[in-house]
């Protein structure tokens, strides 16, 4: 028998990681942890450590990481903490590992995710603001490397599942007309616009289909997240922004679809539950059990479809903005949305500010080629200053 392949889960203590350990738990054959990784819930971070025993764990930083240390070694678990980026690169690129997982959220997961990416691992796609971020860079080094891109974003996991397995050759040369991505639509899909302006976080974080981290289920109630799918599919399947076409999927069963000029359109459907893009790219081209229940169809009784409202949802206008503009465009309107989504969270700002921080920093912030990763970090960076300038300007 071949020996289990070894996992390094980045970001094991959210709402992905913690999913693909259900997903692992259930494969002690297949698979083994390697390392995991926290930035916070470090008493979380512990009892998955004593419960896989992986070979490392990564933390924040280094007073962090004496802690863990030390209360693993009373635990009497011989795992050995790394800390800061540098130790998540470590774990992501170490010789003895199979699979990444890249499921830390936001720009924090770019340089694992691409380390993981140039040491030739297969690479489950999580954290889309990574690919959204570098995109071109992301694919160079892609291209470089042995490594195996597989997405976990439910849409971009059932994207790849209803493409012929040589999409590689271009979307036209496979007799694709568009891909449809399917959006829930989010908390606020039929609320009246006048009433977004004071939507609180709780309202916002209470997603009607899918329990996630708090950054994205925000991104879900504003549809940046839909906007960031957007561009990652051009991305993943080298799509033009105009080949990808929003629809609205109240019920969330049907996670995407694609259309084909001979009027086939395929979709993949299933119950809401991440494990199942999860168990997919863990074992593809294999298939293996979730944990997750058979789908229901007369349950689910009826698929709804609506065009979405640009007026209500102005974060996926610019963010196919950002998508056809290309250069440094998306990594800017990543980043001006992260602060955004944080100050959100805060209380700083209301729903509908976010919207306007970003189309500030969009209109303020010229979009240059993106030729290597510091382009990249500049313009991550400018972003985030131009966005914190918009703050303080409001005394938020
Ligand atoms: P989450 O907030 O539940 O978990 C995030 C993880 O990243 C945690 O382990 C956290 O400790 C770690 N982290 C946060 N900041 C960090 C930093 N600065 N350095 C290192 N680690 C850090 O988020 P989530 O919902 O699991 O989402 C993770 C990623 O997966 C995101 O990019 C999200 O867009 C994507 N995704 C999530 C879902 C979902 O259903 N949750 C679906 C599709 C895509
Ligand atoms: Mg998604």
């Amino acid at each position: 028998m071949t020996r289990p392949l070894q996992i390094t889960v980045l970001g094991a203590t959210g709402s992905i990681g913690l999913s693909t350990l259900d997903v692992i738990a259930r494969h002690p054959d297949r698979y083994s942890v390697f390392a995991l990784t926290g930035f916070s819930r470090l008493a979380d971070l512990r009892s998955l450590c004593l419960k896989h025993r992986p070979s490392y764990a990564v933390v924040g930083d280094e007073a962090q990481a004496g802690v863990l240390q030390g209360q693993l070694q009373s635990d009497g678990v011989a795992t050995r903490v790394l800390s800061g980026e540098g130790g998540l690169s470590e774990v992501a690129g170490h010789p003895e590992v199979d699979v990444v997982m890249a499921a830390i959220v936001g720009a924090a997961g770019l340089k694992p995710t691409l380390a993981a990416v140039q040491a030739g691992k297969r690479v489950l796609l999580a954290n889309k603001e990574a690919l959204v971020m570098s995109g071109a860079l992301f694919m160079q080094a892609l291209h470089d490397s042995d490594a195996v891109l597989l997405p976990i974003d439910s849409e971009h996991n059932a994207i790849f599942q209803c493409l012929p397995s040589d999409y590689a050759r271009g979307l036209g040369a496979v007799g694709v007309r568009r891909i449809l991505l399917t959006a829930s639509g989010g908390p606020f899909r039929d609320i009246a616009p006048q009433l977004l302006a004071d939507v609180s976080p709780e309202q916002a974080c209470a997603h009607p289909n899918w329990s996630m981290g708090r950054k994205i289920s925000v991104d879900s109630a504003s549809m940046m997240n839909k906007g960031l799918e957007l561009i990652e599919a051009c991305w993943l399947f080298s799509a033009r922004p105009d080949q990808v076409e929003v629809v609205i999927h109240p019920q969330s069963v049907i996670h995407s679809m694609v259309d084909y000029v001979d009027g086939s359109v395929l979709a993949q459907l299933g119950n809401p539950d991440m494990r199942t893009p999860i168990a997919h790219a863990l074992a593809w081209p294999e298939r293996i059990d979730s944990g997750v229940s058979a789908l229901d169809l007369l349950q689910v009784g009826r698929l709804d479809f609506q065009a979405p409202d640009n007026l209500r949802f102005p974060c996926l206008r610019l963010a196919r903005l950002a998508a056809e503009t290309g250069g440094t465009a998306p990594a800017m309107l990543n980043a001006a949305n992260e602060v955004a989504v944080d100050a959100f969270l805060n209380r700083r700002i209301r729903f509908t500010e976010i919207a306007s921080i970003i189309d500030d920093v969009l209109n303020r912030e010229a979009s240059v080629p993106t030729v290597c990763l510091e382009d990249v970090l500049a313009a991550d960076n400018q972003a985030r200053e131009t966005a914190d300038h918009w703050l303080s300007c409001r005394g938020r």
